[in-house]
Formats: structure tokens, sequence, C-alpha cells
């Protein structure tokens, strides 16, 4: 039997996890955090390819990581106003490549570095409140709107 990637579940569930994506491109599908979100603007950064990490992106995909990156960085930290956006893929999860794109402010140590892991668990066990489902679908909103704005493959 085949294992189903939970990644690729999701980029086939347009009724559910849909409402969430901010953008569809050939090469790079953005969504927010699914809910209960650990911080309003998680951002994932999402091959369409089924590929687990950057090292197995083919030519395409590579020049066009870089621009991509960028341009989600910047949305996360305009909408979010936060000081600088952390940028991991660990593709452990799921072996897919999926970018987290974190806004971080400074003024929040919980979320600081690696504080952020134990951060994400704590929401994850419910011991520490998940981000306002409202202020999550307000921010998809706006980056919806500022990624038809953008090239993003
Ligand atoms: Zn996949």
């Amino acid at each position: 039997m085949t294992e189903v990637c939970g990644i690729c579940a999701i980029h086939a569930d347009a009724a559910g996890h849909g409402a969430l994506e901010c953008h569809r491109g050939h090469r790079w599908i953005v969504r927010h955090h699914p809910l209960p979100s650990p911080l309003a603007g998680w951002t994932f950064l999402c091959s369409t390819r089924h590929v687990q990490g950057a090292a197995d992106l083919d030519d395409g995909e590579a020049a066009a990581l870089g621009p991509a990156l960028r341009a989600v960085s910047r949305a996360v930290r305009d909408l979010t106003g936060c000081d600088r956006v952390y940028a991991i893929a660990f593709g452990q999860g799921a072996p897919h490549l999926h970018v987290h794109l974190i806004p971080r402010f400074d003024g929040e140590e919980g979320t600081r570095a690696w504080n952020v892991a134990d951060w994400y668990r704590a929401v994850e066990r419910g011991e520490r409140p998940a981000a306002d489902p409202g202020e999550v679908a307000r921010f998809v909103d706006a980056m919806r709107e500022r990624l038809r704005r953008e090239t993003i493959d």
C-alpha cells in the first residue's frame, strides 16, 4: 500500500484546507498553518511537486525558490509587522518540502530562535492558547490580496 503524503493530501483538499490557502502557482503553494495555529501569520511555502527537500528540486524549482521565498517572507513581515521572519524546513513530519515562514517579534521572548519550537509544542499540547482564528482569517485574506500582486511561479 502506498503511503499518502500529508502535504499532498492537504494540497488536494480544496474544500477543507483550501480556506487557508493564500496562493497556488505552477511550482509553489502558499498557505497558512492549519488551525489551531501557533501564531497568526505562520505561513508555509510548499513545493507543488512531491519532493522531500531542497536537494531534490529540479533546476526550474531551484531558480524559482529564491524569489518566492523573498516575496512571501516580505509579505509575512509587512502584514504582521514582525521584526524578522524565520525560515525553517525539516521535511520530517511529511517528506514534502514545506518551508515554515514564522513571524518573529523582538518583544516576545517565547518565540526567540529555538524557543519557537517549545512555543509550537505548547500550543500543540493545549498548554498555550493558539492564535485567534479570526486573526488568521484576516491574515489569509490580506496575504491572498498581497500575493496577487507578486510573481510567484
Ligand atoms: Zn507530498
